[in-house]
């Protein structure tokens, strides 16, 4: 099979072999392979990762025969199933995991892959493959109201107006009607704003200081959590999405003195998003930038690296 290959700090388009499935995994074929901002860290030598990268996918089954023909999408996290986290129903920590081209396992930039049948979702009929696409981004917004109780009354924002950030914003503007999605890019926060979300610019956060129940930091920048921090008030709430990783410079001491709580969220329910997607409760038509032939993934990389692009998606078949 055709995959692309991260080794020595490149990205290059190889013929390998169709991976060997192992006893209870899937084989199976991917449509669609979406990029996602931790690839592009991957490719910056983010967690050290060798080998076929790229985590979003919706595929169909190959085989055992029991699910040939199923599309799905999957989870993208493998534990052992039998240490104490595992055994706990934490297996997305297990120590002991592998991550779907991010941690010591291939990923969806390739023809084939293989996963555990635990980790894959069958996509309900109703759902188009370019829908199915956003699961694994979906079911990561998904995880806030999981990790925080928002009521209708609820005074959040988002900080951040990408990919992640509409999927959020989408999800949290179910739960309350104090919502504010707050960006820079002035075309993605247009078509925030055109599903009738309240946005502002962040230029506005210095006058908003203490303002906030809730926010969920989905930069993936070196100033949102600081920027968090400013607009949380008092026993509020911080959901940290971004796994920015560099060291960063910043003055603690509001935590404690204003008894501030920091959560964080990584990956989320997969149900939950399908079944928002089915029931037509969040939309991803205007978050689909562009599709791809998979032979483009040059140009498919630098279109999502552009400011103004939500999701890419390589088409594996095309
Ligand atoms: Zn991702
Ligand atoms: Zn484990």
């Amino acid at each position: 099979m055709i995959a692309l290959h991260f080794e020595n700090g490149q990205l290059v388009e190889k013929e390998t072999d169709t991976p060997q499935v192992r006893r209870g995994e899937a084989l199976v074929k991917i449509q669609y392979a979406g990029i996602c901002s931790t690839d592009l860290e991957i490719l910056k030598g983010y967690m050290d990762f060798s080998g076929i990268p790229g985590h979003e996918f919706v595929g169909t089954v190959e085989t055992p025969r029991s699910l040939a023909g199923r599309r799905v999408t999957g989870e993208i996290n493998i534990s052992c199933g039998r240490c104490e986290l595992c055994r706990r129903g934490l297996g997305k920590h297990c120590r002991e995991r592998t991550v779907l081209g991010i941690a010591g396992r291939d990923g969806v930039f390739a023809e084939y892959i293989t996963l555990p049948m635990s980790n894959l979702h069958v996509v309900p009929d109703g759902v188009s493959d370019e829908e199915a696409a956003f699961t694994e981004l979906l079911a990561a917004a998904c995880e806030i109201p999981e990790r925080v109780y928002i009521s209708q009354s609820c005074r959040v924002a988002v900080l951040g107006d990408g990919r992640l950030a509409a999927m959020a914003a989408q999800v949290l503007r179910l739960k309350t009607k104090g919502l504010t999605v707050l960006g820079v890019e002035p075309e993605k926060m247009r078509v925030i704003a055109g599903l009738g979300i309240d946005t502002l610019h962040a230029a506005a956060i210095p006058t908003m200081k203490g303002t906030f129940d809730v926010v969920v930091e989905c930069t993936g920048s070196r100033m949102g959590l600081p920027d968090a921090i400013d607009m949380i008030r008092p026993h509020g709430t911080i959901v940290l999405k971004s796994t920015f990783h560099a060291p960063l410079k910043w003055n603690p001491s509001r935590i404690a003195v204003d008894e501030i709580t920091i959560v964080g969220s990584r990956c989320g329910p997969f149900e939950t998003a399908l079944g928002l997607l089915q029931k037509k409760k969040v939309v991803t038509a205007p978050f689909l930038t562009s599709v791809y032939p998979f032979k483009k993934w040059q140009t498919a990389f630098r279109r999502a690296r552009q400011k103004n692009s939500f999701k890419v998606l390589l088409d594996m078949q095309a």
